[in-house]
């Protein structure tokens, strides 16, 4: 383990090995409650194209893959190669774009979109050709800003080098390639086998056809992974040179998530492994120049990520940190949430009850939540902190109309051990995480979070490590 650097992160394994959100949203989806259905989101988008209304952001779920990755929690559909599979993805194309038409007749067109997301699931289960048509639906119903970030994420197993320029033609500048770990044994384990050479080709393939903020997604935690083998992944990956490099942990929830009973416990690796994998992580790509963004997250000095970091203007949302903030998030897709204002809307998460929603021309809205003002105020301390990782108490009490230390008195007693270790510090009024606290935002976040500190509450969430 390597302590020059950083703080050593293994002094506070008492705080790492716990379990807690993400905060991608706040309150965390295991919050929304199901007597929320689609009138209330109508309502919220009407509310929304109120005077100054925000920009947009576009989020569809593509829920097919081709085969079972074992370590998954996504919501996904495996599907065989073959004509009626190919049916059912191609109406499933047809069921988002009629969605985003729902979105559109409640939304003021000049609103402006200035993000695009496709996450999966597989989104490269549709061909370049396919996806071209449903960007420009999207911007038949929507005003797309010109300089709007279009990305993708896709699965290396099921895309060619020359398919690329045909995403590129379509209208993507953004893409993020799965890659988890490269040792043939881990791949074995996680049943996820592709070829390191596959994806160096693709980096500099996506790097020479103009994508710009090329991602590429690690997980470390997983079964036979040693520091042997994982650290020849990262070394190999930093001589790759991607933009930005997500380094997950895996969070084993058996009980949760049925293709993960298929993992061995026996195989993974203990919390103090895990840990020392995640240090691991931290050295090599910060001594290769990438900058800690936070939340697992590394890019390039250069990068965008980096350099809203630098000036304040980082952004979180559901699929993690952005450089576009401040919009109302449409999510398109089965199990997609949109977060318009002060409303959490989650869609069905079965293909079938989505799918027949939509085409009755009303929205697939199950589960969701209207945040009360003391959740309002405790999501944009949250977003702060996991962002710039700075409040000045005073500006934020009075910007909330509250009187800070005395309205998150609990929250500070919380927050105290985090003060004495010196992961933030509080001068002049201002907390300000440090730079060892920077990898340990889930903690410090979950201090301001009175749902995790109800025992009562039985949400299971993910290992902070
Ligand atoms: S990890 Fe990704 S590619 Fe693998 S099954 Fe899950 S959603 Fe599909």
């Amino acid at each position: 383990m390597h302590v020059d650097k950083h703080q050593p992160l293994k002094n506070l394994l008492g705080e790492l090995d716990r379990r807690g959100p993400r905060y991608t949203s706040y309150p965390p989806a295991p919050m929304f409650t199901y007597d929320f259905g689609p009138d209330a989101l109508v309502n919220a988008l009407q509310e929304s194209n109120r005077p100054q209304a925000r920009p947009l952001s576009i989020y569809a779920h593509v829920p097919f893959c081709h085969q079972l990755c074992y370590y998954c929690g996504c919501t996904k559909i495996i599907l065989s190669n073959n004509a009626r599979n190919q049916g059912k993805i191609d109406a499933y194309l047809h069921t988002l774009y009629g969605e985003a038409e729902l979105f559109a007749r409640y939304l003021d067109p000049r609103r402006e979109v200035q993000q695009i997301h496709l996450g999966g699931g597989t989104p490269n289960s549709f061909n370049p050709e396919q996806l071209a048509d449903f960007l420009s639906d999207l911007r038949a119903c929507f005003r797309v800003a010109p300089g709007a970030e279009v990305g993708i994420e896709v699965d290396p197993r099921c895309i060619e080098l020359q398919d690329l320029d045909r995403y590129r033609l379509a209208g993507f500048n953004r893409i993020s390639i799965g890659v988890q770990d490269f040792d043939p044994l881990v791949q074995k384990a996680i049943n996820r086998e592709q070829s390191k050479k596959h994806i160096a080709d693709l980096i500099s393939e996506a790097r020479f056809v103009g994508f710009g903020g090329i991602n590429v997604d690690l997980i470390y935690g997983l079964p036979r992974q040693s520091m042997k083998t994982f650290g020849h992944t990262l070394d190999e990956l930093v001589k790759m040179r991607p933009d930005r490099v997500a380094v997950y942990s895996y969070a084993h929830l058996p009980q949760q998530f049925r293709a993960q009973r298929l993992i061995r416990l026996e195989e993974l690796p203990d919390p103090t492994l895990k840990l020392d994998l995640f240090d691991l992580a931290v050295h090599k790509l910060t001594d290769a120049g990438y900058r800690y963004i936070g939340m697992d997250h590394f890019a390039l000095p250069e990068d965008e990520l980096a350099r809203s970091l630098n000036s304040g203007h980082l952004q979180r949302n559901f699929q993690g940190y952005s450089t576009r903030g401040g919009a109302d998030m449409i999510g398109l897709g089965m199990s997609a949430i949109s977060s318009i204002g002060k409303v959490y809307a989650q869609n069905a998460k079965t293909l079938p009850i989505y799918s027949r929603r939509i085409e009755n021309g009303e929205f697939a809205t199950v589960r969701g939540l209207h945040l009360t003002e003391e959740e309002g105020i405790r999501r944009d301390l949250i977003h702060q902190l996991m962002c710039s990782g700075k409040i000045d108490m005073d500006a934020f009490g009075q910007a909330h109309g509250i009187q800070f230390e005395q309205y998150f008195e609990r929250d500070l007693g919380r927050l105290r051990p985090y003060l004495k270790k010196g992961l933030i510090r509080n001068q002049d009024h201002v907390l300000e995480v440090t730079e060892s606290g920077r990898y340990l935002l889930r903690p410090l976040a979950m201090a301001f979070d009175p749902y995790v500190n109800q025992p009562e509450n039985g949400a299971t969430y993910s290992r902070v490590i």
